[in-house]
């Protein structure tokens, strides 16, 4: 049988409270009398021995066996066997002295005149290891309960109680948890796979590699926004590859106690050693990955740093790591050390990014696999349905749309419950039950057709699906556009996006002379974006071609700005000035189809949901004034409507 190390604590525990406990005062075969009591019956000479002592004041007087009958009545005990020594116990009592001198005092005079034959001993002291051991029982105890604890925190062996073991979940070929996932499994991410592709072959060929002198990379970081599928693609090698794959959390490194960071480093690297050739996955490796503070006096985090330096050394130290390979993910990697990202550790960074049309189309047909759909479906306009979302937001719109589905009792999935799932996700739920008054619906439809005009006057502007005025999620009101999918945006792109986004404020006050609450997103997006374009990506006037933006993550902190207040001052105003004029340019293009804006107001009122088709019926094919038309126009110096460029809504 394997011995337990926690009977022994529990079995000093149990000793150390036996004798605390039975050491306690009265003893079984002892009896408490006062002290006249006490003279009484020594005056009738019943004790045949008193052991004094003097530290405790007491008296111990084993009574003589003629007179126990006498003395303890029924309660008579029967002598014992002392549990320490072995003699027997005689039945006594016992009695607190008023003080030693006074029981001296009293054998004296008495000891003639009664003729009192007991034997008296003093005593210094009571049993000197017994006391000792009670005033050192409740240290003991609390010795015995931490240590207890400690093992139990640190889970076995190793360490200091093995908190400085790693925290790592070994996966190899034994261990079918992970088997499931493969890459058949990973849709899309063609470029991310090849390269992780190429890791499993590394590992399973190293021949292939080595013989033409090529050295077998140290790590490689996944980057990518979240849900992307960094460690989908990370569970598929573990499943593909037929190496020991360890996987663990940054955060498993962070502990609160000092160098326990660095010293799981140290196990993990041990472990993987002594499995290689094999993988190590490091999720969220920014828990620990993240710059060494630059500034000491300030304060960094010594902790989370001396585990960094581990890393770094394990990762390419003088004892480099021949057949270990670290894959790690974050989605954060422009806040990570620098000395962690340069080749020789990390090797290779594979961006893993929002997926493209094609790649959701993948997507979809991956996660539609295990779901019953009906012919309605179509995977291709799916895709194009959901510009922006991620893997995970996909696999959420699937399992979504087989809910409602199932709520409205279907047996098949159809493309309804698609695209209300993917409503839901978009914007939140429906909630029809909201109480509106009349006013704040026309309000609401106001603001929403204000939006909804520009966006298909202006010529940048991304494009309407539809628009509504059921109240959803935190919003009064919604209108869904169909994003471009780009990867620079010029300064008009981002202008006519702001015009358009104030539109829903423009509208409100060109139709009821009142402003409302309702645009307090639609600002904050505005100014938000109008910052960025001062500060990051130089598109102001009086601010051109500067950048104030620290890509390495670091916070400038309020004394430490990068520029002086004259120049704070010259953002603000860049900022304001560039929202003023795009409000301006909303309420003048607003002017111009004022009518037209009212009449789908009041469509929207009436209908609550209104589609692209419904505003080509309104406006026309969809059309746009370039800039300086749009001048020419307001100046009078033109017809409204004029002959444009005009192009079919593509959605
Ligand atoms: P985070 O950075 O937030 O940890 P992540 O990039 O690691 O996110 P995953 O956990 O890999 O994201 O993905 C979450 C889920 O999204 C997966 O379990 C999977 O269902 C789905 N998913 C993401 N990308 C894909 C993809 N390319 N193919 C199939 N499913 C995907």
């Amino acid at each position: 049988m394997k011995f337990d190390p926690n009977w022994v604590y529990f079995a000093i525990f149990g000793l150390l409270a036996y004798m605390f406990f039975t050491n306690k005062d009265a003893m079984p075969t002892e009896k408490q009398i006062d002290w006249s009591d006490f003279q009484r019956h020594a005056r009738e000479n019943v004790f045949a021995k008193m052991t004094v002592n003097l530290k405790e004041n007491l008296v111990l007087a084993v009574v003589k066996p003629e007179h126990q009958r006498a003395i303890f009545g029924d309660t008579l005990p029967v002598a014992t066997p002392n549990r320490w020594t072995g003699e027997m116990e005689q039945p006594s009592v016992k009695v607190t002295l008023p003080s030693a001198d006074r029981f001296s005092d009293f054998y004296d005079k008495t000891k003639e005149q009664y003729h009192i034959d007991a034997t008296v001993k003093y005593e210094e002291g009571g049993n000197f290891w017994l006391s000792l051991l009670s005033s050192l029982f409740p240290i003991l105890f609390i010795v015995c309960i931490w240590m207890f604890a400690m093992r139990k925190m640190g889970g076995g062996a190793g360490g200091i109680f093995g908190v400085g073991n790693t925290k790592a979940q070994m996966y190899d070929k034994t261990s079918d948890a992970n088997k499931k996932t493969t890459f058949k499994d990973v849709a899309g991410l063609s470029e991310a796979k090849q390269e992780v592709e190429e890791i499993v072959d590394f590992l399973k060929n190293p021949d292939k590699y080595t013989k033409l002198g090529a050295k077998i990379p140290t790590g490689a970081l996944l980057v990518g926004p979240p849900g992307t599928g960094k460690t989908l693609l990370a569970k598929a090698v573990a499943g593909e590859a037929d190496v020991p794959f360890f996987s663990l959390s940054g955060s498993d490194f962070v502990e609160m106690f000092v160098g326990v960071g660095a010293s799981r480093v140290r196990d993990l690297f041990a472990k993987a050693k002594a499995k290689a050739p094999c993988i190590v996955f490091i999720d969220e490796i920014d828990a620990v990955g993240r710059a060494r503070s630059r500034n000491m006096a300030m304060g960094g985090n010594d902790e989370r740093e001396n585990t960094l330096n581990q890393l770094l050394t394990e990762m390419d130290g003088f004892g480099t790591n021949s057949g270990v390979i670290i894959l790690a993910a974050t989605n954060r990697a422009d806040i990570l050390d620098k000395a962690l990202l340069r080749a020789g550790r990390f090797d290779r960074q594979i961006n893993v990014d929002l997926p493209e049309l094609n790649d959701r189309k993948e997507i979809f047909i991956v996660h539609l696999r295990d779901i019953k759909t009906d012919e309605t479906v179509d995977t291709e306009f799916l895709a194009r349905q959901t510009p922006g979302f991620s893997g995970a937001d996909i696999a959420n719109v699937c399992n979504e749309a087989a809910l409602i589905a199932a709520r409205n009792g279907k047996d098949l999935v159809q493309r309804d419950d698609f695209m209300n799932a993917v409503d839901r996700i978009v914007a939140g739920l429906e909630k029809k039950s909201k109480i509106t008054t009349l006013e704040e619906r026309q309000t609401i439809a106001l603001h929403e057709a204000g939006h909804a005009t520009l966006s298909w006057k202006l010529e940048h502007a991304n494009p309407l699906v539809k628009v509504t005025i059921v109240p959803r999620g935190k919003s009064l009101g919604a209108a869904w556009y169909m994003p471009e999918e780009r990867q620079i945006t010029t300064y008009q792109q981002l202008q006519d996006e702001m015009c358009a986004t104030l539109g829903g404020r423009a509208a409100e006050e060109l139709s009821t002379g009142k402003i409302s609450t309702g645009a307090a997103n639609d600002l904050e997006k505005v100014t938000k974006q109008a910052y960025a374009m001062v500060v990051y990506y130089g598109m102001s006037e009086r601010l051109a071609n500067l950048n104030y933006y620290d890509s390495s993550g670091q916070d400038w902190g309020t004394f430490t700005k990068p520029y002086s207040d004259e120049t704070a001052t010259l953002i603000d105003e860049e900022v304001k000035r560039i929202i003023q004029e795009q409000y301006l340019r909303a309420k003048e293009i607003l002017q111009l189809n004022r009518d037209k804006h009212k009449e789908l107001a009041d469509m929207l009122l009436e209908k609550e949901v209104i589609y692209s088709d419904d505003l080509e019926k309104i406006f026309g094919k969809r059309q746009w004034l370039s800039r300086s038309q749009e001048i020419l126009q307001q100046q009078g110096l033109i017809e409204p409507e004029p002959e444009a460029p005009s192009e079919e809504l593509k959605t």
